[in-house]
């Protein structure tokens, strides 16, 4: 998008580093390196996830949008997340595998595969690098020695501990109340552990159990915690200072501030300098659990008849740094602006030299957009400009001569909104056909074909509008 000038100093995003909305600069001029939490493989990815996961993909879009070329790499979790953050759960993978009579590897697999399918049905750009923690093993090792040899490490029963009391600004990133925590280390609290939030970076394999995952190490036969596989992964691929650094927000106490610690101690350099959090998400006001039967899924939405475009488009109206909330009517609306939205897009069929012109809007419109979310992805303002542009277009029509500033202008909104608004050109001939034969059941009041018709459109990505006083639009 070449109509901003002095790009690289438009963005601003809030830093939880700094709390507070800071200017982005990124240390090369023109490249941002961006790495994000992934997924731990050992079950379906709900909808929470989808929510992390299409705002990380909106900020790349944005940075892109503002002339950046972004190195984003995702990590893929698939050994070592316990289920305790006190490292004496059990590790979801081998969890999974219980589940499912299925190995460890087969289920990281499994939904390795699953998660990467859904990412591309919702048009999540594809990461620089997407890297499993099974993969960098012998990093993640030399990782640890090098925090053994700088005196970071102890050893205990069950693993190789990192001694959080030797890194001084341990409860910096989390303002956390160390005294306070170290007060109230109930039963799960390992005796062994010299300070509560100390942390498992190998932990041994049990001996009375056999692993599916296990590698040997210097200190013994074992698998990396779940922290030390960020750190590691990170420092291969980006360096050791990454631009952003994202995920969701419950990762700042515990796992966010575990990476820092490691990082940090090891090179000596600051981790990140831009931390983004994506905040809560609940489902009809409650927290999205196993439990409560309310993990919605990709496959959930799908069946019950909505997009993942719908579902991207719910995204948006909410901010990032608000709970978020997401219930099946919230998504019926999102499926219905977008319906407009579309419908707004198709009417370049019948663009006529008759109608407003609207160019000096369009330019203003490409603008604001960018604008609006290179200001701290302001998405909530992103609706309000789509709402003001679908109703627009919607009651006035396309001038012709306005085409090409509109084509534009769509094909901006998808780089950066990623909604796929259907492009003239995908408007088959039997797709037109459809059109007409459903103006023709409207002529019939046959509705329920008409609506049929229209289902299936929309399917395609087409969007109707009623509108049947209008003497310029008819269907
Ligand atoms: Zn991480």
């Amino acid at each position: 998008m070449s109509f901003l000038k002095k790009k690289e100093k438009r963005m601003k995003l809030y830093n939880t580093l700094t709390r507070k909305v800071d200017k982005f600069r990124p240390i090369r001029k023109r490249t941002v390196t961006l790495y994000t939490c992934g997924p731990t493989v050992y079950d379906h990815a709900h909808i929470g996830h989808w929510f992390t996961y299409i705002r990380m993909d909106l900020l790349v879009r944005t940075l892109e949008a503002n002339g950046y070329k972004v190195i984003w790499e995702l990590n893929i979790t698939d050994v070592g997340h316990l289920t305790s953050d006190e490292d004496t759960g059990e590790d979801k993978l081998e969890k999974g595998a219980k589940r499912e009579g299925k190995t460890a590897w087969e289920v990281a697999k499994y939904y390795e595969k699953e998660f990467i399918s859904e990412m591309q049905l919702l048009n999540i750009r594809k990461p620089s690098y997407l890297v499993r923690a099974t993969d960098h093993i012998k990093e993640q090792i030399s990782l640890i020695q090098t925090l053994e040899k700088k005196g970071y490490t102890y050893k205990i029963s069950d693993g190789i501990y990192y001694d959080t009391s030797k890194f001084k600004k341990y409860a910096n990133f989390a303002k956390l109340d160390l005294d306070e925590q170290q007060a109230g280390a109930r039963v799960e609290f390992n005796p062994e552990k010299r300070n509560k939030t100390d942390f498992a970076l190998w932990k041994f394999s049990p001996e009375d159990q056999k692993r599916d995952m296990q590698w040997d190490s210097p200190w013994g036969i074992g698998f990396p915690g779940w922290h030390i596989e960020c750190s590691a992964m990170a420092l291969s691929y980006l360096g050791e200072t990454i631009d952003i650094h994202a995920g969701g927000i419950d990762h700042i106490p515990v796992h966010h501030t575990n990476e820092i610690a490691q990082s940090e101690a090891a090179t000596g350099k600051k981790l990140a300098n831009y931390w983004m959090h994506s905040n809560h998400i609940s489902v009809d006001g409650q927290k999205i659990s196993k439990s409560l039967g309310n993990s919605i899924t990709l496959k959930d939405i799908e069946k019950n008849n909505y997009s993942p475009e719908d579902l991207r488009l719910l995204v948006l109206e909410s901010s990032y740094m608000t709970q978020s909330k997401f219930s099946y009517d919230a998504l019926s609306s999102a499926k219905k602006r977008l319906e407009d939205l579309y419908a707004v897009s198709v009417l370049r069929y019948q663009a006529n030299k008759n109608f407003k012109r609207q160019k000096v809007y369009l330019r203003k419109f490409d603008k604001d957009l960018l604008l609006a979310m290179s200001n701290n992805l302001d998405s909530p303002k992103v609706m309000v400009l789509l709402s003001e542009f679908t109703k627009k277009f919607l009651d006035n029509g396309i001038n012709i001569k306005d085409l090409k500033e509109f084509n534009k202008t769509i094909k901006n909104m998808d780089e950066l909104l990623g909604l796929k608004n259907v492009d003239l050109k995908d408007i088959s001939i039997e797709n037109k056909k459809l059109i007409e034969e459903r103006v023709i059941a409207k002529q019939n009041n046959d509705y329920k074909k008409s609506d049929e018709i229209r289902n299936e459109l929309l399917k395609r990505r087409i969007g109707l509008r009623d509108k049947e006083t209008s003497n310029w639009y008819y269907l």
